[in-house]
């Protein structure tokens, strides 16, 4: 995390007595500390310890002093990681407790749009609409601070959280970085923070902050906007240093990375010391790497995950994937909306009066119905998977969502892209397969693969 400060000040809990060192129950920790499958890193335990016991280590999973640890349990209650309560997170978030069944969660309206600042525009992962809602809410001072991320300035191969106070910071943190970043452990800054803050964030880290602001009211009330980002699934974070190794490049060597550099929809590439750019991949993210990497490097907790949409934001983000016809894109370089609660209709609205984004309402637009795969992926296959797993005894979340309806063919497919991501429990085949993937030997699979695509996309449109 950025800006580390110290841990809090041990004093300010009371008696040195209370401070003194205990056995702590497991069952007031995070998931992580008796199961980290289940962890999904996002970061929640180290910010809401109100000692600073708990900090996330190298590998991004939590560690505990535990002479420091005064076993508040506040760790477990805001934990996302073993429990996943779709009623409870719906009754937090919009104050009834009816939960909508679907990958898209509640959703007001539906918009496509875009950042009218051309350099925001074009650093956007999508429209740059995360950011341009985020720099209107730090020029118009209803917000101090944003809650985002970036490469580590120091060590560029890493992801990091910070708040982001100007334009200037806002625009490092554009783009998207597609590995595990626990983006909620800046909530430990936060807390000598004076002021209301935004937060852009994953599913996830969403869902950690859903719970902390039941069991923190105070630290939560800070946060005046939680903007949510469509999430596929992230990466574990050795993919960098695994893509720059298949270009015979070291950590050394790189200034950056991106994971969607250049034209939309961008590009990974590494930015090299010698004032060059690399790219990790011959196609574009959309149409290449990401494809492959998200099978290969996928975390184990990420695959169990139904939540593909940040159903418990006050608006989420998404790419705008629609097509025409042709195959197409109809927005390029946009961003989709889906404004969910009345704070997130605001936000949208006084973006768009003091002519920071545009946006086009897409509510009633039926051929704007993007994201068949993802929804598949997190409606369908990750509950097949999530009821496997349980029936095999191994370690799932617990959902109160039932398994939807299937078909035989579903059971199969989420056969083979277990498969698939079981690879990445052998890190040198792993690489061997990325290498491969990754080089001019696999263009004829990626041109066999956009001619099938866009065959399925006509046959969808008819
Ligand atoms: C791991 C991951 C998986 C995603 N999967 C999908 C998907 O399957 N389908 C889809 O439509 N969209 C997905 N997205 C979202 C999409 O890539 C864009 O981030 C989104 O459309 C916003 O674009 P923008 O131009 O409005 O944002 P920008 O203005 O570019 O801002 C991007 C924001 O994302 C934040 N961010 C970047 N990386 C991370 C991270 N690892 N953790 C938390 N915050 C981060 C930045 O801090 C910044 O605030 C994913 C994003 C991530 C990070």
């Amino acid at each position: 995390m950025a800006n580390a400060q110290e841990p809090f000040p041990l004093t300010a809990y009371g008696a040195s007595g209370l401070l003194a060192r205990m056995a702590i129950s497991p069952d007031h920790l995070s998931i992580a500390f008796t199961d980290k499958t289940l962890c999904t890193r996002c970061g929640t335990c180290a910010g809401v310890c109100p000692t600073g016991a708990i900090t996330m280590g190298d590998d991004l999973y939590p560690v505990i002093d535990e002479d420091a640890c005064i076993d508040c349990g506040l760790c477990t209650k805001t934990c996302p990681g073993g429990t996943v309560e779709y009623k409870h997170l719906t009754q937090i978030t919009f104050g009834h407790d009816h939960d909508t069944d679907s990958f898209d969660g509640h959703v007001r309206e539906t918009f496509v749009g875009k950042s009218t600042d051309p350099e925001i525009q074009a650093r956007g992962a999508g429209g740059g609409i995360i950011t341009g809602l985020l720099a209107d809410l730090l020029e118009h001072k209803v917000v101090d601070g944003c809650i985002v991320t970036r490469m580590k300035p120091d060590q560029p191969w890493r992801g990091e959280a910070f708040i982001a106070r100007t334009r200037t910071e806002l625009l490092q943190s554009q783009g998207s970085r597609y590995m595990i970043i626990p983006v909620n452990e800046v909530f430990a800054l936060l807390r000598r923070e004076q002021g209301r803050f935004a937060l852009a964030a994953l599913p996830c880290q969403m869902h950690g902050y859903r719970l902390m602001q039941e069991a923190c009211p105070e630290l939560a009330g800070k946060i005046h906007l939680a903007i949510g980002l469509f999430c596929g699934g992230s990466l574990e974070p050795e993919v960098v240093t695994d893509l720059l190794k298949t270009k015979h490049l070291g950590r050394d060597d790189i200034n950056g990375f991106e994971f969607r550099g250049g034209e939309w929809p961008g590009k990974m590439r590494a930015l090299l010391k010698n004032d060059t750019i690399r790219d990790m991949h011959y196609s574009n993210y959309k149409d290449g790497a990401y494809n492959y990497l998200i099978s290969l490097y996928m975390p184990p907790r990420c695959q169990t995950c139904l939540d593909g949409s940040g159903e418990f934001s006050d608006l989420s983000v998404s790419d705008a994937w629609t097509r025409d016809r042709e195959g197409n894109y109809k927005f390029k370089g946009h961003s989709r909306i889906l404004v969910r609660t009345e704070r997130g209709a605001k936000a949208l609205d006084d973006a768009v009066e003091a002519g920071a984004i545009t946006t086009i309402c897409v509510s009633d637009d039926p051929s704007y119905r993007t994201h068949r795969i993802q929804t598949r992926r997190k409606g369908v296959n990750a509950p097949l998977r999530v009821a496997r797993l349980k029936k095999a005894g191994r370690a799932v979340p617990t959902y109160d969502r039932d398994t939807p309806d299937h078909t035989k063919k579903d059971v199969i497919k989420e056969r083979v892209i277990s498969g698939l991501i079981g690879l990445s429990r052998f890190p040198r085949l792993r690489f061997l397969v990325i290498k491969f993937l990754t080089s001019s030997a696999a263009i004829p699979l990626i041109k066999l693969r956009l001619v099938l695509k866009k065959r399925k996309y006509q046959k969808l449109k008819r």
